[in-house]
């Protein structure tokens, strides 16, 4: 059998404290993905999402500790350190940034700034990387012309675009897009996920969505990974971690969504909030938010498989059944 097009095995990332200690942001996060597949990552803010997309691309800063492996084609990237993710960043893997005015340079028109992409991983120069940049534009939906524009000089939406043409510089086959609709209006939502389900199509790439947005997932997602506490507690098909959670933060939070909730169910919001990640944790992290909670929740539950594909963090599933 094949190696995945990605996987991350058991990656953890710390994060030293001005004031001493360390923040355990991500704790043994592992995933797959296969070409053209597209995983939608969530939960609350500040469960580890983005560090773990981080941690995947390369990028966290020098006060963060990675362990773990994260492999393309089965060769690990994490461990040889910078000189072995080059070659793969952008290449194999790239990422849209949360908010496309902090992702592009100001002083420099968005063209230039793909023209520089492509030159600095040797795609294409000069007038061969003008005219990719063209298409690349064109391709998401910014008429060539505007290459000439400075990113204050376009909406949020077209900022958007821009940066995906950006990510796409380079061919990737897999592309992570971190919360890419947030600050954008509904419409202008609308049309970017629209667009990024096309160019999914398009260039048959492999996409880890990562939002705190169900809905968002709903319409773009085949698979779910769940994250809390900076770990994955559930993962399998979307429909069936809708319909048959094997967690109950998995099923909370499905709750707690306004256009995933049943027509005739009330919204109900998560009670409490997430357990700090510079102390310890004393057995299961959902423990004192979870409306399930029982004598063996002291422990720590593992993610376990609970059926074909889907796994699930939660001593509920060790229940024999009656
Ligand atoms: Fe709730 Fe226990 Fe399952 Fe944790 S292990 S989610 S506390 S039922």
């Amino acid at each position: 059998m094949s190696a995945p097009l990605l996987r991350v095995e058991d990656l953890h990332v710390w994060f030293d404290l001005a004031e001493g200690g360390e923040l355990h942001a991500v704790q043994g996060v592992g995933l797959s993905l296969e070409p053209g597949e597209r995983l939608g990552l969530v939960g609350e803010s500040g469960c580890g999402k983005t560090t773990t997309a981080l941690a995947i691309m390369g990028l966290l800063p020098p006060s963060a500790s990675v362990s773990g492996r994260v492999l393309i084609d089965g060769t690990d990237i994490l461990s040889g350190g910078e000189a072995a993710m080059r070659p793969h960043r952008w290449v194999d893997v790239a990422i849209v940034f949360q908010g496309a005015m902090n992702a592009l340079n100001p002083v420099r028109t968005i063209g230039e700034q793909i023209v520089e992409s492509l030159e600095l991983h040797n795609r294409a120069r000069g007038t061969a990387a003008r005219s990719r940049t063209a298409e690349l534009l064109e391709a998401v939906g910014i008429p060539a012309g505007r290459a000439a524009r400075y990113p204050h000089e376009l909406s949020g939406g077209m900022r958007q675009r821009a940066a995906i043409a950006m990510a796409l510089s380079c061919d990737p086959r897999v592309l992570i897009a971190d919360e890419p609709t947030t600050a954008l209006d509904v419409m202008v939502q609308a049309q970017i996920l629209e667009l990024l389900d096309a160019l999914c199509r398009d260039f048959g790439l492999a996409l880890v969505l990562v939002t705190h947005d169900l809905p968002v997932v709903a319409q773009l997602c085949d698979r779910c990974a769940v994250m809390y506490a900076g770990e994955i507690v559930e993962r399998g098909p979307l429909d069936l971690l809708y319909h048959s959670p094997g967690h109950p933060y998995s099923r909370m939070l499905f709750a707690a969504s306004p256009d995933l909730a049943g027509l005739d169910e009330p919204v109900l919001s998560i009670p409490g909030a997430p357990p700090r990640l510079d102390r310890p944790i004393d057995g299961c992290p959902f423990r004192p938010r979870c409306d399930s909670a029982f004598a063996a929740c002291v422990e720590r539950p593992s993610l376990q498989e609970v059926a074909e594909d889907h796994a699930a963090a939660c001593h509920l599933n060790d229940r024999v059944p009656a």
